[in-house]
């Protein structure tokens, strides 16, 4: 196999490969047309033909159990041994020297060792890792009886020159990626032969390197035995994209250290005594038999047959993809670096700069973004405009704390801080304290293409390339005094009864009534799943769209409709308005509905989600969405209240919003963490969303302009998209006074009808994913998010629309509940106060 350094002189496209890489494409991955992915770092990708010789593999051989004495066992017993030495050459190790032991994953091989080393010696071992380690890695401190320690480059160096000196005789393991899977950072391979050579006879130094990102785009060389890591940890799926598989390869000279491993599981053992005496004889033929617990998973590891073999033919060699994909990140390194705003300053902050020296670069680019003010874009947000463009990325800390925190500058306690104020790993707190909490990824494989690497330069360019100042302000300036004011009045008036399930229009000439939490019966009832108890997403689930709830007051029923094209099972489903205790279950899981970024705080005990027992509730919705779900609705924990819903659904959320307000933001971060099991994501629980005709207009003009050029007609956009409550429009005099697009944006408050009922405007609305879906035909309308960035950007985040509660100031004019008090209806004026007033 040839050198990094030999690559790095012919780093090329397609070097090697068995044709264009576009012809490679077109025959073998099928599946990427019209898709941009670059997450190779999560998996590659499997080529067709190697699934489909595969595939032939399993139709036309018998595979046994491999611990068994038949015909097709020994031949699987043959072609996973033949495995073994095919895994060992394709990294040129001697099988002399080297053991394969196939476990599920890269994960699970740590984990192993990890057990090995802690009941290898009665006093543990000491463990030492590198901070650019991933996740994985970093959790076998937690069985390190002798301590832990985390290194950086300057501690590893400093650490070797010591090694030799010390008398101790307990085992110590030093862990390092060969490659970050957050930065593609390439670390020194020579770490290993350097621990070996400097340790002394006693000390028992090993070290397992973590070469799971490195194995996606570079060759593993461990043909010189004596410099090579004791143990490497690999997944097949990051270098073949297929089988879900993993393997430790072992020195088979450090076998007793692993060979004290309490746990054994079948196949590890020749003879095991399972009543009185406690007794077992391990097996004694080969370091893997030892290891592999139960029944390899056989069929996967004959996957590598083809694998290997496909991998060979179309790419030749790891060493030709390392050349492809790092001239591959270079380009792309060049292109996000040269990005500048119309004012010079830089889009991208890239976090790795050495893109073109394979030895200390691999093909990810970890980066953010920042505005022309200097302000970080979200990166979640980043994430859902490139799903709309059908750009595939990864963004967060993915799995590599302690490098995202060194690059994002973020301390320990930083970070505690953040734990306690709600931040998990994977949600949608981007930018704390004006700093990015974490990274965007995008990684390279074997099969990208330059096409890749254009989409995803002309992507950033089109959306955060700032070409000049804007030019008109994001709405008109209010205190540029309009002389005929516009006049507003009420154009709709919209439910949703089922969160997430299609509208109810509020009729004409009906009076509705608003309670303090909204208007009444919006987002009373709510989807769950049967096993998570999660509320279902719309996103998630777009046929959510086509289930119609409709409120019969004189009837006192909610009745629920599908679309009778999209099921075959009942076509509706009636369910009282009466509350009934006696008909639900509560559901123990937690609730979190998490469109609305926010801090998460908790709810009382006393409020539940309570799901529907009936059979018959669940098999409607299940068989129409085709996910085991049901319907609940909140309810106080006291099984023996059975109340009307209108005084329930106003205590309940009446508390609800009583304690959102209390514990969120400040203080959240006292609430002790074994409290936070039940908690919702409230702000947009308890308020209603407004939008303006006016806007929608102007949206729709800005989307026929930017659609003339391209193919497709597409037809305007109606109010009912942004799944807002109240519609609010203007009428426009005959002295043709335009419109005025964007008004809301600096309404503070807004009285609306006979009743003067005061709402308080909250933030704009986030508009997320869900602004996609066609609420009529559950498709995908893709233009609309692309449209409204543009317009609609501040800080990096999309705006439509204004959330509104009622005022507190006007509370008790509602809470008097005078007959005919209370309410709206369509057509009711609309009188907004203006921020500036
Ligand atoms: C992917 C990865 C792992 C974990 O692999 P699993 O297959 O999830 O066990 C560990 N380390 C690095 C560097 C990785 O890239």
């Amino acid at each position: 196999m040839e050198s990094i350094e030999e690559e790095f002189v012919h780093s090329q496209y397609g070097q090697g490969y068995f044709a264009d890489v576009d012809a490679i494409r077109e025959q073998e991955y099928p599946l990427l047309n019209g898709t941009t992915y670059l997450d190779h770092a999560g998996t590659t990708l499997y080529a067709k033909s190697f699934i489909e010789s595969f595939s032939g593999d399993m139709i036309s051989n018998l595979f046994g159990n491999p611990h068994s004495m038949s015909v097709s066992s020994h031949l699987s017993t043959e072609r996973t041994e033949n495995l073994r030495l095919r895994v060992l050459e394709f990294f040129s190790a001697s099988p002399d020297e080297f053991d394969v032991v196939f476990v599920a994953n890269a994960t699970a091989a740590i984990k192993l060792i990890a057990e090995s080393f802690r009941d290898s010696d009665p006093r543990g071992f000491w463990y030492g890792y590198h901070v650019d380690s991933h996740t994985s890695v970093i959790g076998v401190r937690e069985l390190a009886a002798m301590g832990c320690q985390c290194f950086d480059d300057t501690n590893v160096d400093t650490w070797i020159s010591e090694l030799g000196t010390a008398q101790s005789t307990f085992p110590k393991l030093f862990a390092f990626p060969a490659q970050s899977n957050m930065n593609g950072r390439r670390l020194p391979l020579q770490w290993s032969g350097q621990i070996r050579s400097a340790a002394n006879e006693g000390e028992n130094v090993f070290t397992l390197l973590d070469a799971a990102s490195f194995l996606s785009t570079a060759p593993l060389d461990l043909g010189e035995a004596s410099t090579a890591p004791d143990f490497t940890a690999l997944s097949f799926y990051k270098i073949f994209g297929f089988p879900d598989l993993g393997a430790l390869i072992v020195r088979k000279s450090t076998a007793s250290v692993l060979e004290r491993r309490k746990f054994f599981g079948g196949g590890t053992v020749d003879m095991v005594i399972a009543s009185g005496a406690q007794w077992h004889a391990k097996k004694e033929t080969s370091i893997h038999e030892r290891l592999e617990d139960g029944t390899l998973p056989f069929h996967s590891v004959i996957a590598l047959d083809a694998a290997l073999q496909t991998h060979k033919r179309l790419y030749g060699s790891m060493s030709n993809i390392s050349a492809h994909t790092g001239f591959l990140a270079q380009r792309l390194y060049d292109r996000l670096s040269a990005l500048r705003h119309f004012n010079g300053t830089k889009v991208c902050r890239i976090y790795q700069s050495n893109y073109g020296n394979l030895a200390l670069q691999g093909p990810i680019i970890a980066f953010n973004m920042k505005n022309s003010h200097g302000q970080w874009i979200p990166k979640s947000e980043v994430e859902k405009l490139a799903t709309v463009r059908n750009i595939q990325l990864r963004s967060g800390s993915v799995c590599n704390p302690g490098g995202t925190a060194m690059s994002l500058g973020w301390a320990g306690q930083d970070l505690r801080r953040h734990y306690a104020t709600g931040l998990r790993c994977g949600d949608d707190h981007d930018v704390l304290d004006g700093r990015p909490t974490g990274i965007l990824r995008v990684s390279i494989g074997a099969m990208t293409n330059l096409k890749d690497i254009d989409s995803l330069t002309d992507f950033v360019d089109e959306f955060y390339v700032e070409k000049a100042p804007p030019l008109v302000p994001l709405s008109p300036q209010m205190d540029e005094k309009i002389l005929v004011a516009p006049q507003f009045y009420v154009e709709s008036l919209t439910i949703f009864p089922i969160k997430g399930c299609a509208a109810f229009k509020i009729p004409e000439g009906k009076r509705w009534e608003v309670k303090k939490e909204g208007l009444a019966w919006d987002r009373e009832w709510y989807l769950v799943h049967q096993v998570t108890g999660f509320p279902l997403k719309q996103n998630e689930y777009p046929q959510m769209a086509s289930i119609h709830p409709f409120l019969d007051m004189e009837r006192g029923i909610l009745r629920i409709t599908c679309s009778p094209k999209a099921t075959n099972g009942p076509f509706s489903l009636e369910i009282p308005l009466i509350w009934d205790a006696r008909s639900t279950t509560v559901m123990s899981s937690p609730v979190r509905s998490s469109c609305r970024k926010g801090v998460p705080s908790v709810y009382d005990h006393s409020l539940c989600l309570r799901a529907y027992a009936s059979p018959v509730v669940s098999a409607f919705f299940t068989e129409h969405l085709g996910v085991s779900c049901t319907l609940a609705r909140f309810s106080p924990l006291d099984a023996n209240l059975d109340m009307k819903p209108p005084s329930l659904a106003s205590t309940w959320k009446n508390r609800f919003r009583r304690l959102a307000t209390l514990e969120s933001f400040s203080r959240a971060d006292r609430i002790p963490r074994q409290n936070c099991q039940k908690y919702v994501l409230v702000s947009n629980e308890m308020s209603v969303l407004i939008v303006s005709r006016s806007s929608i207009n102007c949206l729709n003009e800005t989307i026929k302009a930017n659609t003339k050029h391209t193919s497709g007609v597409s037809k305007a956009i109606g109010a009912d998209l942004f799944k807002s409550n109240i519609v609010v429009a203007e009428r426009v005099c005959q002295s043709a006074h335009a419109e005025h697009p964007y008004a809301e944006d600096h309404w503070s408050s807004i009285r609306i009808g006979q009743d003067q009922l005061l709402f308080d405007t909250l933030d704009p609305c986030q508009r997320c994913q869900m602004l996609c879906i066609d609420q009529l035909t559950g498709t995908q309308r893709n233009e609309i998010l692309a449209a409204l960035p543009k317009m609609r950007k501040v800080n990096g985040r999309i705006q439509f629309g204004r959330y509104a509660t009622m005022s507190t100031e006007d509370g008790e004019n509602v809470e008097r509940n005078v007959p005919g008090s209370g309410t709206i209806m369509v057509g009711d004026v609309v009188l907004p106060s203006n921020q500036n007033n």
